[in-house]
């Protein structure tokens, strides 16, 4: 399976050399010869490497829209999630984000999703020098995993967790869940082994068109209908999945499916 890296530059040798520290805590031993000097005692605290500097900003919610962070932003600390991209059928669904925006401006207000995707982890954290080793546990874990050609079908209202923000999504059909299912598999396997939160259970596959801040269920619930009818004017909206992405802060990895 070929493995893309369409971010920036990969780790040195020395971030893989701290994971391997920090997952191998010395153990206790009696030292016959004085302790050397640490590094960090000779060199003085390590500084961070510009590169971990990307996703140090300030948590303002008008920088992101009003949406509000569900961890809290730590230097060094990097957003991360699995995904297949929803290329395929993007210009039907950009139509429909406007076309809904304008139906339905009078009752709320709706934000595009920018970043169209069906999501097959949650959003995770990941420290800067773990996400190489990451992003090859993945390739590996899914080295097996075939690809195939799905298709979206109809929408779903779902809010996050914190009922934060609510989301208009076109969910995959139902006919294809098994094999996604498959697909998740080893991604959640992975995320166990790095003591990461699974995908849910049972997963509710989809694709995010528009979110808006608040619990806003019940509202949308109530248009579904309507915005239903505005779906229906697009032909089937397919949804290729030969991919596999990693996003961890600025980087993107791909993994092509068998
Ligand atoms: P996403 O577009 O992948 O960010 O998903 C939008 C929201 O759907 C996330 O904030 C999830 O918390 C929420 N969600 C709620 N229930 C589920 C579920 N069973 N499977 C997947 N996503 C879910």
């Amino acid at each position: 399976m070929a493995l893309v890296d369409y971010g920036g530059s990969s780790s040195s040798a020395s971030e893989d050399e701290e994971l391997i520290e920090s997952t191998h805590p010395p153990t206790m031993v009696a030292l016959k010869r004085p302790a050397l000097p640490t590094a960090a005692a000779l060199l003085g605290p390590k500084k961070p490497k510009p590169e971990e500097f990307v996703e140090d900003v300030v948590d303002d919610p008008a920088l992101h829209g009003g949406r509000i962070r569900s961890f809290k932003h730590e230097r060094g600390n990097w957003a991360t999630y699995v995904y297949v991209p929803a290329t395929a059928c993007v210009d039907q669904l950009e139509e429909f984000q406007t076309e809904a925006i304008s139906n339905l401006s009078s009752d709320l207000e709706l934000q595009p999703n920018e970043s169209l995707h069906l999501s097959l982890s949650r959003t995770v954290v990941l420290q800067y020098h773990q996400i190489d080793e990451f992003s090859r546990s993945l390739q590996a874990a899914l080295n097996s995993s075939a690809g195939f050609a799905a298709t979206l079908k109809g929408l779903r209202i779902y809010t996050n967790e914190e009922r934060t923000r609510t989301f208009i999504a076109a969910p995959l059909d139902a006919a294809f869940v098994e094999k996604m299912t498959a697909i998740l598999q080893p991604i959640d396997q992975v995320m166990l082994d790095y003591r990461l939160q699974p995908f849910y259970d049972p997963a509710s596959f989809h694709v995010s068109l528009l979110w808006c801040v608040g619990d806003q269920q019940t509202l949308l619930n109530s248009k579904l209908a309507e915005l239903q009818e505005l779906l229906e004017d697009q032909d089937t909206l397919p949804l290729a999945v030969n991919k596999v992405h990693l996003k961890s802060g600025n980087k993107d990895f791909a993994y092509i499916l068998k």
